[in-house]
């Protein structure tokens, strides 16, 4: 995962409507999510004109990268796009800017009208929120937290098989927050729920954005405290405690999770 601030190289701004007047950072996407990139596979630096050739739904000022105006847009046709997993591997800057970005093209899509009541919305002055001028319903953009925890027992790292996972991994514990519960109580209520085993000790590590689609991840460590494993068999297929040495690493360290499991490793090799 990142750990870089992204206000290193970006600062917050917002503007709807935008016109482009200097050579311009564009992230582009398309319905899909994706993002356009160049033949180089870099985020493009467009000029007024180079943007004019893409068919944009709308057209969002987002900040200064680089000492360089960013542009969010979308468009429903066009070559080139990628998935924001293939941009981190190329650029993590971009990456970080484009997390960022694709979160305010979503949530400037899907509330270009009230949900309450069906009224076009308005940019609020202030805020980077679209208010509805019949009903006064608020609009800002969505981001759902969630937590992942790494649970230790005598050096052994919990993970679990989810059935709805493509491949037969096993990965940490982990699931959205409730409607009023707190983020430690999301915790203890996931892995009771998952694997049925009582946690102690917890504490937080960290947080990342994660844009698929719109998740804070707040990250923790864990010990066991009591219980035996216990499946449902349907959302989780297996769980068990590996040894360091038995984890297989994922082969990109762009999420949270593989820095908890990576720091499980190197907190725990060689203890047994
Ligand atoms: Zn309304």
């Amino acid at each position: 995962m990142i750990e870089k601030n992204i206000y290193e190289n970006y600062s917050i701004d917002f503007a709807e409507d935008y016109e482009v007047h200097s050579q311009t950072y564009c992230f582009i996407f398309n319905n899909n999510r994706e993002l356009y990139l160049t033949e180089e596979k870099k985020i493009p630096i467009f000029n007024k004109d180079q943007l004019k050739k893409f068919d944009l739904e709308f057209t969002l000022y987002i900040g200064k990268f680089n000492d360089k105006e960013v542009v969010v847009a979308n468009t429903n046709n066009g070559n080139n796009f990628h998935n924001l997993f293939e941009l981190y591997e190329i650029s993590h800057d971009e990456y970080q800017i484009a997390s960022r970005a694709v979160l305010i093209r979503d949530w400037y899509k899907t509330h270009r009208y009230c949900g309450g009541c069906g009224t076009k919305t308005l940019l609020d002055k202030k805020d980077m929120m679209l208010i509805c001028p019949e009903c006064g319903q608020m609009h800002y953009p969505r981001i759902a937290p969630a937590i992942i925890v790494a649970i230790n027992k005598n050096g052994t790292l919990l993970m679990a098989k989810h059935s709805y996972h493509k491949t037969s991994r096993y990965s940490l514990i982990a699931g959205f927050v409730e409607p009023g519960e707190s983020i430690e109580e999301a915790v203890y209520r996931e892995v009771s729920e998952e694997v049925g085993i009582k946690i102690k000790n917890l504490r937080y590590q960290k947080s990342q954005s994660w844009p698929f689609p719109n998740s804070l991840m707040l990250g923790f460590t864990a010990d066991y405290d009591n219980g035996e494993i216990d499946v449902d068999g349907e959302e989780i297929i297996d769980a068990k405690w590996f040894k360091p040495e038995e984890i297989d690493i994922l082969s990109s360290d762009i999420s949270i999770s593989s820095w908890l499991i990576q720091n499980f490793i190197e907190t725990y090799i060689g203890d047994k």
